[in-house]
């Protein structure tokens, strides 16, 4: 694949303390390698009782946002457009990304950045096998949504799966509909969302501004925490890229540690970083994770615990902004701030229950058993039909 965007940039280039460091060369990711991904083929040990990482779930209302029924596997279809022949002239980047950003957050995005489509982080293939080629696009627009705090509070349960579902939906049709805007003034664009995925988000959206890589292994935001999910809009619109930004969260993590604490697989790392794939970061054992998603699958299918309890992940409010601001001006306050979030919220904070009603039309176990008995409903899960 050509390489239009040039080198990765070096982290180190942009802020003083970045989280991760580029050791040697990045290879591109295979979605066929990701966890659940193999899981779905059976090369991971996990028992769920014969309830298959592909089987929908038991919940009504999750199915509506996973399988078999979620939107997005209809999104797929139309994620990438056909530009219009016709093209608006872009004498003013600067101007054109404001405008795509105003635009995002418009169609009901919570943070928006832009960042060169660095080849790196383009996967190598699709969940199917078959091979992903971004080498027409040269910008990506990286997108986020927050989850609702109170409902994330409640897992591992079905209210936050619902809620981590609800969001991959809502990024579905955000960047579907950006991407169709974008080919509407004649430029290419592909929506890459949950479930039809070109890229990892993470890296591109570090370098697109929105955050900094956290000890969880995802990005932290200073206005969400971890507590994003993110989409992505790949195009050839000539845009004004941002920069990776710095805000102190390498120096909490290091301190605080209560994601480590409080995963109940023993998933994440409590001490250093180690060299994955070429990159020094934080590591978490993504087997030990998922077999932790999988051990109760009438109860639940996911857990965000850690992301529930990291300190950053409060509500948005002029209190917590306030606290996120001396956190990131002032590295001598993380131990108080860590001690004062212990006290408030708890060195273990208890999870919530859900919704009152939320679970009163679950299927029963004999009837979710029956239902996973239909393999139509479980290859569409993993292998969304195609254009
Ligand atoms: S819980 Fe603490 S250590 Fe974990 S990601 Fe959040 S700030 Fe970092
Ligand atoms: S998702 Fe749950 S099991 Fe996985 S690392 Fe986070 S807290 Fe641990």
């Amino acid at each position: 694949m050509k390489n239009v965007t040039g080198p990765l940039p070096r982290i180190e280039d942009f802020v003083k303390r970045p989280t991760f460091s580029v050791k040697g060369p990045i290879g591109r990711s295979k979605s066929t390698d990701q966890i659940f991904v193999r899981a779905g083929r059976g090369e991971v040990d996990i028992d769920t009782r014969g309830v298959g990482p592909s089987s929908p779930p038991p919940h009504p209302l999750d199915r509506v946002m996973y399988a078999p029924c979620m939107l997005r596997a209809h999104l797929w279809k139309i994620r990438e457009p056909k530009p219009l022949k016709w093209k608006v002239e872009v004498p003013d980047k600067a101007k054109m990304s404001a405008h795509i950003k105003e635009t995002a957050r418009y169609l009901g995005a919570d943070l928006v950045g832009i960042t060169r489509l660095h080849q790196e982080f383009v996967f190598e293939n699709d969940r199917s096998g078959e091979p992903i080629d971004a080498s027409n696009f040269t910008h990506a627009i990286i997108v986020a949504k927050a989850m609702d705090y109170d409902r994330i509070q409640t897992t591992p349960s079905w209210c936050d799966h619902v809620e981590v579902g609800k969001r991959y939906q809502e990024e579905g049709v955000l960047t579907t509909t950006l991407a169709i805007y974008i080919a509407e003034l004649g430029y290419r664009a592909r929506a890459s969302f949950a479930g039809a995925d070109s890229v990892l988000y993470v890296p591109l959206a570090v370098y697109a501004g929105l955050g900094e890589l956290s000890r969880i292994g995802i990005m932290l935001t200073k206005q969400y925490g971890p507590r994003v999910r993110l989409g992505a809009v790949l195009t050839d619109l000539p845009l004004e890229i941002d920069h990776p930004i710095d805000f102190n969260v390498g120096s909490f993590c290091e301190s605080c540690k209560k994601c480590a604490t409080n995963c109940p697989a023993g998933a994440i790392a409590a001490k250093e970083k180690t060299e994955v794939k070429g990159v020094m970061k934080w590591k978490v054992n993504e087997v030990a994770c998922y077999r932790y998603w999988r051990k109760d699958p009438m109860n639940w299918q996911d857990c965000i615990r850690c992301v529930a309890v990291c300190p950053w992940s409060k509500p948005n409010t002029r209190f917590h902004r306030g606290v996120a601001g001396i956190v990131s001006n002032y590295p001598i306050s993380h131990k108080a701030i860590n001690f004062m979030d212990d006290l408030f919220y708890g060195k273990k904070p208890k999870k919530k229950d859900q919704p009152t009603s939320f679970n009163d039309y679950r299927m029963t176990e004999e009837q979710y058993m029956q239902m996973i008995q239909d393999t139509e409903m479980n290859i569409k899960f993993l292998a969304p039909e195609k254009h």
